[in-house]
């Protein structure tokens, strides 16, 4: 028999192997799941099953990568079980119907501006085009206010929802994407910005920078690069990154 949706689940348990071992999440946790669509139309949520990181070290089967039921809430064929994370994924879904992919990862570096509370300065050319990288205030992990706030943050920013990071206060990270391979590439580059970032802050608390550079120029000021995809032109249905043999089912996932 079929497995159902198989090509995108096997996409999905190589590329969430893939970062693991890279160091793009700990092993306590995070997850990562996708929004596709059945000939009729009708959504579901392919996302990791609970204790991904800590009982498997993302080696997972295609088989282990769940399909919710994106309507009800209700996991309709995968072995093993939901995370509770799962309602920050539902959430952001909701707030923009281009969020195809969220990706949520206790990255280290990230998770340095994180737990101080403070938006990540956004210095390199690779981030800037996410603008603003926002810290939320605390909530509890797994919590409904957690998923609200997300939620309320993402329906805030319009477009820019569909490539955009926010920092969960003292516990990681939430990526949102138009597709899986770009919120990886997001979180890599952010990890990278996060470090240089820092080593700035450094420089700053010395006395050798006024203040965050970026570009040439202080990090706040206008972006001179027009061949980068601002905020208020946010990439959707971009080409895919994914093997040949994928592509078709891809297209006809963003066909919806
Ligand atoms: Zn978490």
């Amino acid at each position: 028999m079929e497995m159902m949706f198989e090509t995108e689940r096997r996409d999905l348990a190589h590329t969430v192997r893939k970062m693991f071992d890279r160091k793009d999440t700990n092993v306590a946790g995070g997850n990562m799941s996708v929004k596709v669509f059945d000939a009729e139309g009708h959504a579901y949520i392919l996302i990791t099953p609970t204790f991904m990181s800590e009982t498997y070290y993302a080696e997972l089967s295609p088989a282990q990568i769940l399909v919710v039921d994106a309507a009800s809430g209700k996991k309709i064929d995968g072995v093993g079980d939901v995370t509770r994370e799962i309602n920050m994924h539902e959430e952001a879904y909701k707030a923009h119907p281009g969020i195809r992919c969220v990706y949520h990862s206790h990255a280290e570096a990230s998770m340095f501006w994180a737990t101080i509370g403070q938006d990540m300065p956004n210095v390199t050319e690779a981030t800037r085009e996410l603008g603003r990288i926002r810290c939320l205030p605390y909530k509890p992990a797994c919590s409904k206010e957690l998923a609200d706030t997300v939620h309320d943050a993402l329906v805030a920013i319009g477009d820019k929802a569909v490539e955009n990071v926010l920092l969960l206060n003292s516990h990681g990270i939430l990526i949102t994407a138009s597709e899986l391979h770009i919120a990886t590439r997001l979180l890599e580059t952010l990890e990278w910005n996060a470090q240089i970032a820092y080593k700035q802050a450094l420089f700053i608390k010395m006395g050798l920078l006024d203040d965050y550079q970026s570009c040439g120029h202080n990090y706040q000021a206008p972006l001179p690069l027009p061949d980068i995809a601002l905020p208020e032109q946010p990439i959707r249905g971009v080409s895919q990154q994914f093997p040949a043999d994928m592509k078709r089912s891809v297209d006809e996932t963003h066909l919806h």
